[in-house]
């Protein structure tokens, strides 16, 4: 059964008297070389478990069990779960579990069915939740080995843009804190049913093993770079100080040149590493000024 195949799909559906959920992102990949290429990029080692965000009819899922030794599939649309059970019936090694994988408990899920395997994400993700779920996965504790999903192509530009590009902002300068990302490769929006108005990109997000940037206030390391996204108009140093009345201009002047940038510069000129600095630069201020 050629799970690309969109009469294969419409057929599937038809049987299990459903149709395509808008509401749930549901753009099935029609072109068989992409689930392909998705389930060779994502993992080094066979003997690891994928977690599968948003299985669909289970194309890229089939792949994924071809390859590996466990996926645990996540999807949200139970209308979908007897299509499931057929196609993929021949894999005993894919698992789906139907639930919101922004409710489910995910560090549970990994204990319960990793049994001490790497885990690695695996997932062509539903546009309408891209970011909230890149953040879910990122902030629920677990170490995942690397995250490798498909996003619209312009949200694949602003997560792989570089400090100082115009694409780059602040979800650029908090993935850096967790993981190095690449784009892998460009999918046309004619590989999907129904097709999107946009094209796609596979990037991969490589998890730090140790996270590089120690920083001393992990709030205020994240609500710096808020500040500097949430007014990008703004100078750094105005973002920073009306957002956060404890720090004079004067001091984070003074932190800025200390790293070597002019009291002009916006956030945007900062990498995760910058804002690593300032924000322990801003915090020993704080703690020096209270402790005197
Ligand atoms: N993997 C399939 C493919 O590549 O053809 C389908 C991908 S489709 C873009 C996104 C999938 O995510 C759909 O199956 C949709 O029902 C599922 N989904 C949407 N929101 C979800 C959520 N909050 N939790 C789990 N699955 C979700």
């Amino acid at each position: 059964m050629d799970l690309c195949q969109p009469s294969v799909i419409r057929q599937l559906m038809e049987e299990a008297g459903i149709r395509f959920r808008k509401d749930f992102g549901q753009n099935f990949l029609i072109n068989p070389a992409v689930p392909e290429r998705i389930a060779d990029s994502c993992a080094d080692r066979e003997d690891c478990m994928v977690l599968e965000i948003g299985p669909g009819i289970g194309c890229l899922t089939r792949e994924l069990a071809l390859r590996y030794e466990k996926v645990v599939a996540i999807e949200i649309d139970r209308g979908l779960l007897p299509v499931l059970a057929k196609t993929l019936a021949d894999c005993p090694n894919a698992h789906v579990v139907n639930a919101d994988v922004m409710k489910i408990d995910i560090p549970r899920l990994i204990k319960e069915e990793a049994e001490g395997r790497d885990v690695v994400v695996c997932a062509n993700l539903p546009y309408y939740i891209t970011t909230p779920i890149l953040m879910r996965l990122l902030e629920c504790g677990v170490p995942f080995r690397s995250i490798t999903v498909m996003v619209q192509a312009e949200v694949a530009t602003r997560l792989t843009a570089k400090a100082g590009e115009s694409d780059y902002g602040a979800i650029t300068a908090v993935l850096g804190y967790y993981g190095d990302v690449k784009r892998l490769f460009t999918v046309p929006a004619g590989c999907f049913m129904p097709a999107p108005k946009v094209n796609s990109a596979v990037i991969r997000i490589d998890l730090h093993k140790k996270c590089p940037y120690d920083v001393l206030d992990r709030s205020l390391f994240f609500g710096l770079i808020k500040a500097a996204f949430g007014q990008r108009r703004k100078t750094l140093v105005n973002a920073i100080t009306s957002s956060y009345q404890s720090f004079s201009k004067d001091c984070v002047i003074k932190a800025l040149n200390q790293l070597g940038f002019s009291e002009t510069v916006r956030g945007e000129r900062l990498s995760t590493s910058d804002f690593a600095a300032l924000s322990d630069l801003l915090y020993e201020a704080k703690e020096g000024f209270s402790s005197k």
